[in-house]
């Protein structure tokens, strides 16, 4: 297998950017013209015109919503050309923790080479900045169980699909990137069980090791949390040589019996090591020496984590993961030496047509604007047009553009667009919500208070309304220091609107609740018994009455509620 060229990927790239609103026009130009035929865009008139006016002048914004009844004819076997010229065979199951259930989202041979062309674009430019050897990578992917439609297609989370695809592991053996891990565990059907076969493959290969990774970065700080809790049974399977009973899959244990050997040596010295570690502080360069950086998706509803995965990687870099979604992929992080919170991506503009709302103006008002046109400084909605049969897509995510990479946009992810906290003049977003938990988890800490998780719902049962936030937290934390937390989340919400109505208590006094450990597990275990992928999940940081199961897992498992004092 041979490696990728990276200067000549880096080279690509740049001439690509370099000419980005050109690269856009034809990209636009090759959508329609392989997807004319498409009853969808039949439709709308277009009568084969490919230029953008024309695009923009016929074809209507959409929500997932508005293509559902099309993407369900797909879904039910529909062989005609519904919303792509060539049938669509395979669908992607979105994840579902953004808006409470899981979307149907086309999936085709187009968007799996985007994904690979993304991928291979960030490690060109991680790999300049980081070489990596010829080893191993300890992946922590998770694949959820491929279906069957009604209609006969192949259906599973977008991350399944692509770790299915052959095309995947070619790829991640030219990129140096192999996972340690067998098919079995990546695919394994319970992933409590694949979970704690990775971190048995990483130990194995410990030295092997070049870099963490997951798709999400919840994954990675999920994993080693874990580790906290079964590190001695895995010592325990190292020195004997012999899998825990708890791995009960025939094709898991067998897959791993070709890997297990009694090695007390090694089961020693990570005993040893476990035991020397301060709170678990540096876990990941102690286990693994020659890791070079922990990468997955660090930024958005992942920031909340990264505290965490510092503790664990002590000095090791952390490098933000590419932008992208079931629908599509929108952005490379080409700047891996910039810390997560800093992260941004560049716009690929060949991979889709991408289209922004500006949030600045009045929204209903607001006009698209092409790549090319969108301002530093300013905030916007994305709309994707897709090589897999999305037309001005709006994909409810909000993006501030920081600056042009040559003429492509870099944008920093801010936030989704649907999720807030509101009760009336009020409006707070997921961004606002992490920014008042980060404060008030800062109060005191000589507590060694640990803000493990959070979420958030809007209590409107109660008269006036309130907002009401779930912590689930680790260390002793006395209740007074709760008190204060409560009224600083309370204080940190400095949206206008907010405070103007808690100051005449049109709002009533915000509540924090504190659930019991193990609670946003049984969260994560609901999605997971949806059929959503671990790889993709992210906690639902508000969730509304729509999400009963969850608010009802939230509230049965609250052990003591505060109510603020702040106004
Ligand atoms: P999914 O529904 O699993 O396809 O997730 C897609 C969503 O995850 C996007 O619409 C974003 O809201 C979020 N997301 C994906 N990549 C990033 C990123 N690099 N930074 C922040 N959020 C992201």
């Amino acid at each position: 297998m041979e490696l990728l060229d990276v200067d000549k990927l880096i080279e690509e790239f740049e001439s690509m950017t370099k000419d980005a609103g050109n690269v856009q026009r034809q990209t636009l130009k090759k959508i329609l013209e392989e997807n004319g035929c498409a009853e969808y865009l039949q439709n709308l008139g277009l009568n084969g015109r490919t230029d953008p006016e024309s695009f923009k002048a016929c074809v209507p914004l959409v929500t997932h919503n508005d293509l559902q009844p099309y993407i369900q004819r797909i879904v039910d076997g529909s062989s005609s050309p519904i919303l792509t010229g060539k049938p669509i065979t395979t669908i992607s199951l979105s994840s579902g923790t953004t808006q409470g259930k899981p979307k149907f989202v086309p999936f085709n041979d187009e968007l799996m080479e985007t994904t690979l062309q993304i991928y291979r674009t960030s490690y060109a430019f991680r790999t300049r900045e980081f070489p990596i050897e010829n080893g191993k990578a300890l992946q922590l992917i998770y694949s959820s169980k491929q279906s069957k439609t009604k209609g006969g297609l192949i259906a599973g989370t977008a991350t399944t699909n692509v770790f299915r695809n052959s095309q995947f592991k070619n790829t991640m053996k030219a990129m140096q990137s192999q996972c340690c891990s067998p098919d079995e565990v990546i695919f394994g059907h319970d992933f409590h069980q694949s979970l704690y076969c990775h971190l048995l493959c990483g130990l194995i290969f410990r030295e092997e090791i070049q870099f963490i990774s997951s798709t999400f970065s919840h994954s990675i700080v999920h994993a080693f949390r874990t580790f906290e809790q079964v590190w001695e049974e895995l010592c325990a399977d190292i020195r004997e040589g012999v899998l825990t009973s708890r791995i009960t899959f025939p094709s898991v244990r067998s897959a791993m019996a070709k890997l297990l050997k009694p090695n007390p040596e090694l089961a020693d010295l990570i005993h040893k090591k476990c035991l020397g570690l301060n709170n678990w502080y540096g876990l990941i360069p102690e286990l693994f020496p020659n890791v070079k950086y922990i990468y997955g998706i660090m930024t958005g509803s992942m920031e909340p984590y990264l505290k965490k995965l510092r503790h664990y990687a002590r000095d090791l870099p952390l490098i933000s993961a590419d932008y992208g979604s079931s629908e599509g992929w929108i952005g490379a992080n080409v700047n891996p030496n910039v810390p997560p919170e800093l992260a941004t991506y560049v716009v690929l503009p060949d991979i889709g047509y991408f289209e922004f709302i500006p949030l600045k103006e009045n929204v209903e008002e607001a006009k698209p604007v092409g790549l090319s046109e969108v301002k530093v400084g300013e905030e916007y909605e994305v709309i994707i047009t897709s090589f897999a049969g999305l037309y001005r897509y709006r994909l409810g995510d909000v993006v501030k553009v920081t600056g042009f990479h040559n003429l492509s946009p870099e944008l920093k992810f801010i936030c989704r667009r649907n999720l807030m906290l509101t009760i009336n003049i009020d409006k707070n977003t997921e961004k606002d919500l992490q920014l008042a938990v980060e404060a008030a988890s800062k109060l005191n800490t000589e507590e060694k208070l640990e803000v493990l998780d959070f979420s958030s719902h809007v209590d409107l049962s109660t008269n006036p309304g309130h907002y009401v936030i779930f912590w689930e937290i680790s260390g002793e934390v006395r209740e007074e220091v709760l008190e204060e937390c409560c009224n600083c989340l309370d204080r940190s919400f400095v949206d206008a609107g907010y405070v103007s109505s808690r100051k005449i208590n049109a709002i009533g006094p915000l509540e924090l609740r504190v659930v019991q450990r193990g609670t946003f597990q049984k969260i994560l275990n609901h999605y997971v018994g949806l059929g959503a992928a671990l790889s993709q999940f992210k906690t639902p940081r508000c969730v509304g009455s729509t999400s009963n199961e969850v608010l009802q897992i939230l509230c049965n498992n609250v052990v003591k509620s505060y109510f603020s004092t702040a106004f």
